[in-house]
């Protein structure tokens, strides 16, 4: 199964990871969307499904390995790399160092894909790939569900995302929202009525 732009937005919407609204955001700004990746890959049958999108678009690719930095992208590299039928490991901080741990290896040349739930700097992927070029892997492509860049971010090798998510954000006192009238609800807290 293969899923369009609009099939993602579908899927998020029905788990409630893309919630439409009012909302105060963590960093006290407000937005009309909020968006929780994690809560669509509750359902292991999204996550194959949207993996198999990411899968579709580097099959050529000779992947040998499936990166991803913890925690965010585990689920979306590990079940990339089941479709795949190769390997599938993690990146993860320490002493917010990007690195390779638990005694995962990487050989010379080895084709890999880095995958990522969302990119909205790039920054975690980027790392991932300075990680991968020291252990002298040949990375292919990035591959993300969701894209919240704008279009902004180049990682300097193939990158694919199946769904391109711009959340406008405005200041508390210059809200749309509230000038309407409404009043923003906080994500995850009790009165979240959708
Ligand atoms: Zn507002």
């Amino acid at each position: 199964m293969t899923v369009d732009q609009p099939d993602v937005l579908q899927i998020f919407r029905d788990t409630k990871a893309l919630l439409e609204g009012h909302f105060l955001l963590t960093s006290g700004l407000h937005s009309a969307s909020y968006f929780q990746c994690a809560k669509v890959f509750q359902y292991p049958w999204h996550a194959e499904a949207l993996c198999q999108g990411i899968v579709d678009h580097f099959r050529t690719e000779n992947i040998d390995t499936v990166v991803s930095p913890a925690v965010g992208g585990i689920v979306v590299g590990q079940e990339t790399a089941r479709l795949l039928n190769v390997r599938s490991i993690f990146t993860e901080r320490k002493d917010g160092e990007m690195t390779l741990r638990r005694g995962f290896e990487i050989q010379t040349k080895e084709r890999v894909l880095v995958v990522e739930d969302v990119t909205t700097t790039g920054g975690s992927v980027k790392e991932v790939i300075e990680v991968l070029n020291q252990s002298g892997a040949d990375v292919v492509g990035v591959g993300a569900v969701v894209d919240r860049s704008g279009g902004s971010v180049n990682f300097g090798v193939p990158y694919f995302s199946l769904l391109q998510l711009t959340v406008e954000v405005y200041p508390a006192d210059a809200c749309p929202l509230c000038a309407a009238g409404s009043n923003p609800i906080k994500p995850g807290s009790r009165d979240l009525k959708k």
